[in-house]
Parts: C-alpha cells; sequence; structure tokens
C-alpha cells in the first residue's frame, strides 16, 4: 500500500511549537512522534507543582518550569517539543526568544480540527477534562490567526495539521551542542 504519510522534515535540535485548542490532539500526537523526555507539557508541570493538572492557579509556577527545562535542553541542542495550546502570540515570541538565544529553529505545528470535535474530546478524554466554553474561547482566540503568516513570527516552518491526517516526522541530523549551534 502506498505511504501516504504528510512527511514534516524538522531539524533534530529544533523547538517544536505545538499550537491548539484543548482536545485538538496535540499531546496525542506529541506522544506517538517524540520521546517523552522532548515532550514539555504544560499540563505536566501543572501537575508537578502542584499535584494538579488542572490547576489553573499553577499555571505561572508550570510555565517556569517548563521555560527552564526549554532552555537547559535548547542549550545542549536537544529537540524540545513545547505541549501547550501556545494561542496567544506573546507566549509563543516568548518561546521563540529563548529557540533564538539559543541558536535553535523553531518549528510550528497548528492542529486545525474542528471545534466540534475539540469540545468532544476535551470532555470526554481520560484525565482533565476541559469544559465545551473554554475550548470555544480558545478556538474563537486562535480562528483569527490562521490566516496569518506564523512565518513572520519566527519560525523557520509551520505545518497545519487536519483531523485524520497520517504523518511521519523526519528529523535531521541535530547540530553538535559544543560546535555548531546552527541547523543547516
Ligand atoms: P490536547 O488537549 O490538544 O492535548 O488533546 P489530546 O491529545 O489530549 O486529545 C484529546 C482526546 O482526543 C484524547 O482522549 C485523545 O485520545 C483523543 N484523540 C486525540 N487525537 C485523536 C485522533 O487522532 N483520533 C481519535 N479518535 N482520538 C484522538
Ligand atoms: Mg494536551
Amino acid at each position: 500500500m502506498a505511504n501516504t504519510a504528510k512527511v514534516l522534515n524538522i531539524p533534530g535540535s529544533a523547538m517544536v511549537v505545538l499550537i491548539g485548542a484543548a482536545g485538538s490532539g496535540k499531546s496525542t500526537f506529541a506522544r506517538a512522534h517524540f520521546r517523552a523526555t522532548e515532550i514539555l507539557s504544560s499540563d505536566f508541570f501543572r501537575g508537578m507543582v502542584s499535584d494538579d493538572e488542572g490547576d489553573q492557579e499553577a499555571t505561572p509556577d508550570a510555565f517556569a518550569l517548563l521555560h527552564l527545562a526549554l532552555e537547559k535542553r535548547l542549550c545542549r541542542g536537544k529537540l524540545c517539543v513545547v505541549d501547550a495550546t501556545n494561542i496567544r502570540a506573546e507566549h509563543r515570541l516568548r518561546l521563540l526568544e529563548y529557540a533564538r538565544s539559543y541558536k535553535r529553529s523553531a518549528v510550528a505545528i497548528i492542529f486545525e480540527t474542528p471545534l466540534r470535535i475539540c469540545v468532544e474530546r476535551a470532555a470526554s478524554r481520560p484525565g482533565r477534562t476541559v469544559s465545551a466554553t473554554i475550548v470555544r474561547q480558545q478556538a474563537k482566540q486562535l480562528a483569527p490567526q490562521l490566516d496569518d503568516d506564523f512565518l513572520r513570527e519566527g519560525f523557520l516552518k509551520v505545518f497545519r495539521l487536519k483531523l485524520m491526517e497520517q504523518v511521519e516526522i523526519r528529523r535531521s541530523k541535530a547540530a553538535s551542542p559544543r560546535n555548531d549551534r546552527h541547523d543547516s
């Protein structure tokens, strides 16, 4: 059978920023395509600081740890996947500053999952559920940005994933942390 997977070519030392509403499939995608140690998840860090992945009060502390882990990995030339909604431009710009300061490429993956599906999945997933109201708010914030040129924010590449799309990630060789920090 022909392989019809969409190929995403990603530098091996990149920062990969997942963008999408709750329930759009970001964490499932991350687990399927990346190592556990490569995934920096806001839910995980919320749980780490508060024992509750859904504790919104813990969000600033969770991101403080996420950003620290991001820096330590970027410095080593290790691929990082930032698994958070990343819907607000100012949050993405903060991430892009970290990548720039360690001379790493940034790649965006936008989850264009239909709102109805996000609502269903966010409500029915195991573990932390997210209300339809919140998912709708997130989708409403993201929708007007979808026509924007995310490349202008500083991403090297921007991939847009539709529902049920088969994807294959191909990594180029990671730059040596001690020698050349630029991806070719
Ligand atoms: P996130 O909030 O964007 O991280 O979304 P999740 O990855 O947590 O996915 C939300 C729910 O949708 C989970 O219960 C997943 O198992 C389910 N899900 C995610 N991707 C898919 C998919 O491609 N197909 C199906 N059937 N379910 C999915
Ligand atoms: Mg998630």
